[in-house]
């Protein structure tokens, strides 16, 4: 099957609150992107010619072998990288042509991240976590920055671990505070780069759950990567890389959907 047949499959298989067509609904676009990186005298080809449309509030895996380029493609979307070849469209913005300073508030006001290792501040307490991109937006006073980190704690289910540091939460919860601190900005997108990699499978689809209801609730754009097959079907649409590029995703990871 030709990607252009996958990518109508994978479409149509979108979330039922992602029902306009238009162009203006792209939230994210890639055309024809490689990212090489120099390698002693050589160059490692992590992504090779991936086109891509994401359209709001769509919930969807990017999926693949370990090293077939998951997370060099979600750090280009995200703008902490920068493609080689090809544009990377994000929120209505052509990221090639933006200055370090313009990614940087691209980065700050579009784009919320969720990492594998949680990436949590440890001398900071949850609430002090959660805050941090706020800030960084410089746009909110204190009273409006404490009733957003409060609304999110309470979302994720951790109201009463406000002040608790990192440390002395367990992992589930130290990824809630993740989703929580991603989400705070209410940013367009969030980029999770394997969000249950190290969580066991239950506390990993609770991270899936408390993700999917935010999807649904505030229409958040979701990208999330995982080689996890369980994982892989809780999404609505699934992007399969192999060897940095797009591929047919195997029939059985489309079971279930
Ligand atoms: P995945 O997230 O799917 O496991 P990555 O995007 O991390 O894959 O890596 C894709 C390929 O690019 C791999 O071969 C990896 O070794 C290589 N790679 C990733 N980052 C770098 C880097 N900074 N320098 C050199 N090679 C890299
Ligand atoms: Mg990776």
């Amino acid at each position: 099957m030709s990607n252009t047949v996958t990518n109508l499959r994978n479409t149509m298989q979108s979330s039922p609150t992602t029902t306009a067509n238009s162009s203006d609904d792209v939230i994210v676009a890639l055309r024809t992107v490689t990212k090489s990186y120099p390698l002693g005298k050589t160059v490692v080809h992590a992504v090779r010619g991936v086109s891509l449309e994401i359209r709001r509030g769509e919930f969807s895996a990017i999926a693949g072998p370990s090293g077939s380029g998951k997370t060099t493609l979600l750090n280009m979307i995200g703008c902490v990288d920068v493609s080689t070849t090809g544009d990377i469209i994000v929120a209505g913005q052509r990221t090639n042509e933006l200055t370090d300073k313009a990614l940087t508030q691209l980065r700050l006001f579009k784009v919320g991240f969720i990492f594998q290792t949680f990436n949590l501040v440890p001398v900071l307490t949850a609430y002090q976590n959660v805050e941090f991109p706020l800030l960084l937006q410089k746009q909110h006073t204190k009273a409006e920055r404490d009733a957003k980190v409060r609304s999110l704690m309470d979302e994720v289910g951790l109201s009463d671990r406000l002040q608790n540091r990192p440390g002395e939460l367990s992992g589930g919860q130290r990824q809630r505070v993740a989703v929580a601190r991603a989400l705070v900005t209410e940013p367009a997108i969030v980029l999770a780069d394997e969000p249950t990699a190290n969580l066991d499978t239950e506390t990993g689809n609770n991270i899936i759950d408390l993700m999917k209801r935010i999807n649904s609730q505030r229409g958040t754009t979701f990208i999330f990567s995982t080689h996890d097959p369980k994982v892989i079907r809780r999404a609505d649409r699934v992007v399969w890389l192999e060897d940095g590029k797009i591929a047919e995703t195997p029939e059985s990871l489309l079971m279930g959907h």
